[in-house]
């Protein structure tokens, strides 16, 4: 008959039937009387097992199904005499799509680091960690515009080249089509963009934001989801040069509405991977739970995978403005014995360990941080009455820090103009984004969760490289 994916195949309940499964082989094992092929096709983490009787095949054909070569078997479906698996498949054909000789062939069935896995990104999908987590990734993005369509969210796409440095959100990677060797100069000797492809200098984009505020005062809720790229060269587990970015934003929106919209997105999303990726999860779980054991006692989580998913999506999130926070930590027991890196008082940037004692340590949960002061917040940003703070938002999460940035945005035209100049922009090249404050200005906000932090989050992996196919990071892009 014609060909199903393994994932149905094993949920088959009628047996007797011939079918035929596609896929690379995961472990092949002889014994005196039964050839027993694990096969693989990507459809599930589970493998489909297919039995043949070794004089019924040329032993130059089974010696070519070694691990990682691709094959279709053809054969009845019986029901499994072994444990792990309901059915099997009984082999009366096989044919071999393509070798991969065991000599060469870098993934044998073994445990493999993540970081000879990154130097083949090209085969590491092929692996049981990372198909899961590709899976998973995939049910998340569906989650994601899942979730948006049906609270009245339009996708808008909003543009990846862009001439706009205004953001500040990071350092930029330029666009240009100029001949590098040979640049052409203006009269003062400076490089002469007019020549550049756009006429003017262009880079790709930081973050979807101003462009998505002019969506958001049209259509009323719209969100991104898009590439972003940063050319900041910090070489962390959880920055990316390019990442997928999610940014809602939403006219009549203040910064309360900002903070509910961000908690019940976020655990909306945990939820449907909780629901929809059990096999997977529970992969992952273990996984994390034999790597655990390898670790220190006190380095072990207290929670396992599962149970810290289910508490993000059970409790309550932790709300408390910035000034609060800095009260929090200056009382602390690390601040008290100096053994933070950085000095807290108010008006610092938080650093990733402030950030991690609030989550880990003190409250044991996610955290949601508000009113920032506005000299380490980004210029749109709408002013609190007392001057000094602004409607900013940060969602901090357990071993990830920042997963969303957020906040409310200034609607008033004159406030923007004078934070404008303070920080010194110029603001000949935002008159697009100006008018939206001159003409039926409203009330408005959005976040940024970045995708890569969320998929980090969801599957335990420690690093971001993990949860992205080809990850682009400084002196790193290959495949
Ligand atoms: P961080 O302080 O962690 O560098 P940020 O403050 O620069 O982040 P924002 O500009 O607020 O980040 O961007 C919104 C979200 O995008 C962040 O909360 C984070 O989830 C994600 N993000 C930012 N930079 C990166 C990066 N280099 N790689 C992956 N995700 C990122
Ligand atoms: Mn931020």
């Amino acid at each position: 008959m014609s060909y199903l994916p393994i994932k149905q195949l094993l949920q088959s309940t009628e047996t007797g039937h011939e079918v035929t499964v596609k896929g690379w082989v995961r472990t092949k094992r002889e014994s005196k009387n039964a050839i027993f092929i694990a096969l693989n096709d990507g459809s599930t983490i589970h493998n489909i097992q297919a039995v043949a009787e070794p004089g019924q095949f040329s032993e130059d054909l089974i010696k070519l199904v070694t691990t990682g070569a691709c094959i279709a078997i053809t054969g009845q479906l019986v029901e499994s005499l072994g444990s792990g698996q309901s059915v099997e498949v009984k082999a009366t054909n096989i044919h071999l799509y393509g070798p991969a000789d065991p000599e060469k062939y870098p993934l044998q069935p073994k445990r493999h680091s993540l970081e000879f896995l990154r130097e083949i990104a090209h085969l590491r999908p092929r692996t049981n960690t990372f198909s899961a987590i590709l899976r998973i990734r995939h049910a998340l993005a569906f989650a994601v515009n899942k979730y948006f369509n049906d609270n009245g969210f339009f996708y808008l796409h909003t543009p990846i080249i862009t001439a706009s440095d205004a953001e500040g959100a990071g350092e930029m990677f330029r666009v240009t089509t100029l001949d590098l060797d040979n640049l052409p100069h203006t009269e003062e000797g400076k490089i002469d963009f007019s020549e550049d492809f756009f006429g003017r200098e262009a880079n790709l984009t930081v973050s979807g934001q101003l462009e998505g505020e002019l969506g958001a005062l049209a259509l009323g809720k719209i969100y991104t989801f898009g590439p972003t790229f940063r050319a900041e060269n910090s070489n962390t587990t959880r920055h990316l040069a390019e990442f997928w970015m999610i940014e809602p934003e939403m006219a009549f929106y203040e910064l309360e509405d900002n903070m509910n919209l961000a908690e019940d997105f976020v655990k909306y999303v945990i939820r449907y991977a909780l629901d929809n990726c059990t096999d997977d999860l529970a992969f992952l779980e273990n996984r994390l739970k034999e790597e655990e054991k390898t670790r220190k006692k006190e380095e072990q989580s207290d929670m396992s995978l599962l149970e810290k998913l289910r508490f993000v999506v059970d409790n309550d999130f932790q709300r408390l403005t910035y000034t609060e926070a800095i009260d929090i930590l200056m009382n602390s027991k690390p601040a008290k014995k100096g053994q933070f890196q950085f000095e807290v008082k108010w008006g610092i940037d938080l650093q990733s360990e402030h950030e991690r004692y609030l989550v880990e340590k003190h409250f044991k949960k996610p955290v949601i941080l508000t009113n920032y002061p506005r000299e380490i917040k980004a210029f749109y940003m709408k002013q609190d009455a007392d001057g000094k703070t602004v409607r900013a938002m940060d969602v901090l999460f357990p071993g990830i820090g920042e997963i969303i940035g957020g906040s409310q945005r200034e609607d008033d035209l004159d406030k923007l103009m004078t934070r404008i100049h303070e920080v010194g922009i110029e603001p000949e090249g935002l008159w697009w984004y100006l008018e939206t404050r001159k003409f039926g200005s409203a009330p408005h906000a959005g976040f940024g969760l970045g995708f890569e932090r969320l998929v980090l989050f969801v599957t335990g992996m420690g690093n971001i490289r993990d949860v992205i196919p080809f990850p682009r990071t400084p002196k790193s892009a290959d495949f």
